[in-house]
């Protein structure tokens, strides 16, 4: 037993000497990727219930590294929070995503929303609603195209904090949603105060709602709470046409998956918004 516990404790200083190892590397890589041009802003369609348009985009970050490959959001975010570097990086998907969606009202695209992804760094620095108003102006977008993506665990981590936040960029016309929602530990009484627009229901709910019964209570509570909370919803990770169903028999506003389509780079999002799915 003594002899196991050792090779166990080897195996495990051996697997966090390689992840801290690898989080090295990307670290030092992620220093260099805005300048080298490594990094894309991909664009997730936001599609209407009721009639199946697009009426927004969530602007998703990709990192394609010479060497590493495509590196995962999931991977990289988490290393460029611990750096600090969220915040050079933040700022130029917010700069990227809000050109683009102004580009798309002037090729007469129409309005979409453009939904964006907020890390908790981000949300927490006081500069924050300075410098989403100064982004959206320099641009010349109005206000009410731009709804910021905040995770549940983010909201919930300093509510107090968080409402204050909120209220500032509510009154500066920025929308608020969810993400995640139900993944967290909101509490409900806080959701009443939080200046948001939007629940995003998390993928983990969505994926068995054809087959799972608690999956279709979980996500039907969730409707009819933003419902009686005057919110709207949209279920992520949605992928297939019984989903579907049961979420537009539910009364879910929007919906986002690959059963639309994938996050995709500027000219394929542009063929979906002229040819449609
Ligand atoms: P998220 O905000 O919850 O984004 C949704 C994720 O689900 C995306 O993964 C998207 O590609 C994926 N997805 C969309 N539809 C489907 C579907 O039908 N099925 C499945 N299985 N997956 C689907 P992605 O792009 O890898 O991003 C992962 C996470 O990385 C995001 O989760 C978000 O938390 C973070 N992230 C991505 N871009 C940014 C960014 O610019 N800033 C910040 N702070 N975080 C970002
Ligand atoms: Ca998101
Ligand atoms: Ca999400
Ligand atoms: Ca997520």
């Amino acid at each position: 037993a003594k002899q196991e516990g050792r090779q166990c404790y080897r195996f495990f200083t051996q697997e966090m000497q390689a992840r801290s190892a690898r989080n090295l590397q990307l670290v030092n890589a992620l220093h260099h990727a805005l300048e080298r041009d490594q990094l894309q802003v991909y664009y997730q369609p936001q599609v209407a219930m009721q009639n199946g348009h697009v009426i927004g985009a969530e602007a998703l970050l990709r990192w394609q590294h010479p060497e590493l490959g495509m590196v995962s959001p999931a991977e990289f975010i988490p290393v460029a929070e611990g750096s600090g570097l969220i915040l050079s990086i933040g700022e130029w998907v917010l700069r990227s995503a809000v050109r683009q969606a102004k580009t798309w009202i002037d090729e007469g695209f129409g309005p979409l929303i453009m939904a964006v992804n907020l890390s908790a760094v981000q949300f927490r620095h006081p500069d924050l609603p300075e410098l989403i108003t100064r982004i959206l102006d320099e641009e010349g977008l109005p206000h009410e195209y731009l709804e910021l993506e905040l995770t549940e665990g983010v909201a919930m981590h300093n509510p107090q904090g968080v409402i204050a936040v909120m209220n500032n960029l509510h009154e500066r016309g920025v929308r608020m949603s969810i993400d995640d929602f139900g993944t967290g530990y909101s509490s409900l009484s806080y959701l009443k105060k939080f200046k948001v627009y939007k629940l995003k229901i998390d993928q983990s709910f969505v994926r068995d709602i054809s087959t799972d019964p608690e999956d279709k209570a979980i996500v039907s509570a969730i409707i009819s709470l933003a419902k009686g909370l005057g919110l709207k919803t949209i279920a992520e990770g949605v992928e297939t046409a019984g989903q579907l169903a049961f979420l537009r028999e539910q009364g879910c506003d929007e919906m986002q998956g690959y059963l639309f389509s994938k996050p995709v780079p500027i000219e394929q999002f542009e063929a979906l918004l002229k040819q449609g799915f």
